[in-house]
């Protein structure tokens, strides 16, 4: 009895490294390890084999998303009920914990996204949902690479997450702690961000902090990333020797967004690796537009939306700069926060920004791959690997939107069944506390009418 194989068919297939087929394609699975590339002329089918044909599909290595925060995904974080702090306040690790199950498949059966790297949560939510996921709690669910809690400043970005640390000596502590608890790497808030009080045109963390936590993290073998959006911050990553930089937005003190063509050499120069979250601006953007169709904006959310337009217009722009400049190594990063499941809009935007398809690819892929250290694994499709595969409709050499249409995931082998997707439903994952429930016609009872008693005497 020979292992069953699994042959998956389609006219394209992206195998990033130069292996690109236009002629048909298909690839053999063996138990959870890709056992064949092939072209247009591939072995007979064995007779035991499964095969799944797509007659306009192509074949891409498990998509990566290089940033994500699993314990979200509550809908639009800017406005409404569920903004961010309301969420940080109201919901608990419990249920956050839960949630990040929810997003994790949501993000694999919708977008076909077969390894995550979470960039940063509360206590120890992320290391949990790590335990669960080894522990085989679930079936086919996505590879993760957690941080456990993001290092930042007192009162910084994500300080919610309970990693403060100040001073190099507090900053080497952090790093071992998190690498104590089971951190895979080690994310960095370099600048204020999206959490309230903070200023992301100002630096937190001083060069020599950050060159000790880079060190640290080093020295235990662990990569680290940094969120920095102020100027000053991407500069001071750049010094410090960070492997990684997030959102790179070179917002100035006056709120220009300005390249500096000296800190974006040594970004290139120094091999850092990209993480431009492009689409943070788009969601708020298209929200805020969308709600303008309904009715008109109030003034704050015009804020919104002229802070989302500058914001976007910023990324697409810094992206572009940086790829004609020389720039190779990119990342695809969602940063999702609100929503999980829209991570092709991000390729979509990658694209316009000027990208050529195969460098989106790449970005979606391969470079993740090497950025995490699990290229030998996954990130692209090669004989030995593991057979994480996501198929998508059309052809994303030529249209990039075509990332949008996941036909089929198989996450180590496992072809996920693609309805199950409706088991993790859409919406803001806020708990339902009903309140005692109260009779519609309440009325005082009186005790029956009063006899006093005789008095004895
Ligand atoms: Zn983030």
């Amino acid at each position: 009895m020979t292992a069953e194989v699994t042959i998956i068919r389609a006219p394209r297939l992206f195998g990033s490294e130069g292996t690109v087929h236009d002629h048909g394609a298909s690839l053999w699975i063996e138990g959870d390890k890709i056992t064949g590339v092939y072209g247009s002329e591939a072995p007979a089918v064995p007779e035991n084999a499964r095969v799944l044909d797509f007659p306009d599909g192509c074949i891409l290595p498990g998509l990566i998303d290089s940033h994500t925060h699993l314990m979200y995904g509550t809908g639009e974080r800017m406005s409404g009920p569920r903004s961010y702090d309301h969420v940080n306040d109201e919901d608990n690790d419990g249920l956050m914990l839960l949630r990040s199950v929810r997003n994790a498949y949501q993000h694999l059966l919708k977008a076909g996204v077969t390894s995550m790297r979470d960039l940063g949560a509360r206590n120890r939510i992320t290391f949990d949902l790590k335990d669960g996921a080894s522990a085989n709690l679930f079936k086919g669910f996505p590879t993760l690479h957690v941080c456990g809690r993001a290092v930042t400043i007192t009162g910084g970005h994500f300080h919610f997450g309970h990693e403060e640390a100040d001073g190099e000596a507090e900053c080497r502590k952090s790093v071992r702690r998190l690498v104590k608890e089971g951190a895979d790497f080690i994310k960095i808030m370099g600048s204020g961000g999206g959490t309230y009080i903070t200023d992301n045109r100002r630096a937190s963390f001083t060069v020599s902090e950050l060159r000790a936590i880079a060190d640290e993290a080093h020295r235990h073998g662990k990569p680290c990333t940094v969120h920095a959006i102020a100027t000053e911050s991407i500069a001071n990553a750049v010094e410090a020797g960070i492997d990684c930089i997030e959102h790179y937005e070179f917002v100035e003190m006056n709120y220009d967004r300005k390249l500096d063509p000296a800190i974006a050499d040594q970004m290139i120069a120094n091999d850092i690796w990209l993480s431009p979250t492009i689409q943070t601006g788009y969601r708020n953007k298209e929200s805020m537009l969308a709600l303008r169709e309904e009715r008109p904006l109030t003034p704050a959310e015009q804020e919104v939306l002229v802070y989302a337009q500058w914001k976007q217009e910023g990324q697409l722009y810094v992206t572009g700069a940086l790829y004609e400049m020389g720039a190779r190594r990119f990342l695809m990063g969602t940063d999702a926060i609100s929503r999980f499941g829209d991570y092709a809009v991000g390729l979509r935007l990658m694209a316009e920004s000027g990208l050529p398809n195969e460098e989106v690819l790449y970005a979606a892929t391969r470079n993740p791959a090497e950025a995490m250290g699990i290229l030998d694994d996954v990130g692209t499709l090669e004989t030995g690997k593991v057979a994480d595969v996501t198929v998508v409709k059309g052809d994303p050499m030529s249209d990039i939107r075509a990332v949008e249409n996941v036909q089929q995931v198989v996450k180590a082998g496992y072809v996920l069944p693609m309805d199950s997707l409706e088991l993790f439903p859409e919406g803001d994952g806020a708990a339902q506390r009903p309140a005692v429930r109260k009779p519609p016609n309440p009325k005082v009872v009186r005790l029956p009418h009063h006899h006093p008693h005789p008095h004895p005497h």
